[in-house]
């Protein structure tokens, strides 16, 4: 199974712990703070996270899979609502 790396956001399927990072090794697991570890079994979706801070775009992998819900900016930790574009088949920043 290929690995991923780059931003990541995902949920502990133990803990429900959602954490947001940048692997710099491509992995097929999360390892959360819990102990618990998270398989990529499906492929990870690709979402995108703009924040009204100023920050540019950034491109996520995530195991989510909620219509809607909010992803802490990386930068500023303020919450970013992302909804499910099921046209594109990936998440999208919420524009109010
Ligand atoms: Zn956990
Ligand atoms: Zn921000």
């Amino acid at each position: 199974m290929a690995g991923y790396k780059g931003f990541l956001y995902i949920k502990c399927r133990k803990c429900g712990k959602e954490r947001a990072y940048c692997s710099k090794i491509s992995i097929t697991q999360h390892h959360c703070t819990c102990g618990a570890v998270t398989p990529f079994v499906e492929p990870l979706r690709v979402m995108y996270v703009m924040c009204e801070c100023g920050h540019k775009t950034c491109r996520y992998k995530t195991n989510m899979t909620g219509k809607m819900f909010d992803v802490p900016c990386i930068k500023c930790q303020a919450p970013v609502a992302v909804e499910w574009d099921a046209k594109r088949q990936q998440y999208k920043t919420v524009i109010n």
